[in-house]
């Protein structure tokens, strides 16, 4: 049960707002089929995030990741954007939302319409329709190599491929964080939600917009390490809440 106290405290804070920031994390994505790190059951009790997304095993051996890959493909490639994805692009349209951050690789933002009315969209973590050589930084699409007979794809200058999203141990994109963190500063509200916030430096953004003056709702399954930052912490489904929140709005 949602507290209806806090959902209309929400409200209030999005309706008196006109440069929204949206920090999204692997949980916005479990209402669309796709398992996030952290809740128990599902593809990560199988391959274990430590192992099979770390950057450091990449390099020895790429077919533990490949393997993993097959499962994530089809699990990204089959989902489709849920009510909260949808509802961030409404409140977009609305010239509300400004800025989207994610960590997730599943282009469910730009899928349900995110970025379509000027927001800038952030993908901290990278995505998984590109490839590229860890060698020669060689760039793929998926459809100009063999994955499928493979225990894992090469270059022609032996360097392994892998999709461009960003493994465990490995950089960020070269000048996303600081895009990332430069939008936390001009926000006056930052809404976080479905995000653990135990990954770094990812989760530096909700305490640098705090210190910047952003009013913080964090939307979640379970509490975090960062409650104690949010004006409004909303426990429950991302969708649920998003569908009433943008009920009470447009009322
Ligand atoms: P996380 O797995 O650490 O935490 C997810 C959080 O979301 C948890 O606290 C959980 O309780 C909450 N949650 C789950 N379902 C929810 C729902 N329907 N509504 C509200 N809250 C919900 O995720 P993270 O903080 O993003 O960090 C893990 C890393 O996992 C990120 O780096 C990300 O790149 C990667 N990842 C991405 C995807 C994806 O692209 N969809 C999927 C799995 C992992």
């Amino acid at each position: 049960m949602i507290d209806q106290e806090k959902l209309f405290d929400a409200a209030l804070i999005i309706k008196n707002s006109n440069h929204i920031v949206v920090f999204s994390g692997a949980g916005i994505s479990t209402e669309s089929g796709i398992d996030d790190f952290r809740s128990p059951g599902g593809l990560w009790e199988r391959y274990d995030p430590s192992v099979y997304a770390s950057y450091q095993y990449f390099l020895e051996d790429p077919s533990l990741f490949w393997k993993m890959h097959k499962e994530v493909e089809d699990l990204v490639g089959m989902a489709d954007p849920n009510q909260a994805h949808i509802a961030i692009a409404q409140l977009e349209k609305m010239g509300k939302v400004k800025a989207v951050i994610t960590q997730n690789i599943d282009m469910l933002h730009q899928k349900a319409g995110s970025g379509k009315y000027g927001a800038n969209i952030y993908q901290l973590h990278g995505e998984y329709g590109k490839l590229h050589c860890v060698k020669c930084n060689k760039e793929f699409n998926f459809d100009e190599i063999n994955t499928k007979d493979v225990d894992y794809p090469k270059c022609e200058c032996s360097g392994y491929i892998k999709p461009k999203v960003v493994l465990f141990g490995e950089s960020l994109p070269h000048g996303v964080l600081e895009g990332a963190m430069n939008e936390c500063t001009n926000a006056d509200c930052l809404i976080v939600v479905g995000s653990s916030l135990l990954v770094s430096p990812a989760n530096f953004m909700p305490s640098i917009a705090k210190q910047y003056g952003a009013k913080l709702i964090f939307i979640n399954r379970e509490n975090t390490i960062m409650d104690d930052l949010a004006d409004v912490f909303l426990k429950g489904s991302a969708g649920e809440i998003f569908t009433q929140l943008l009920k009470i709005i447009n009322s």
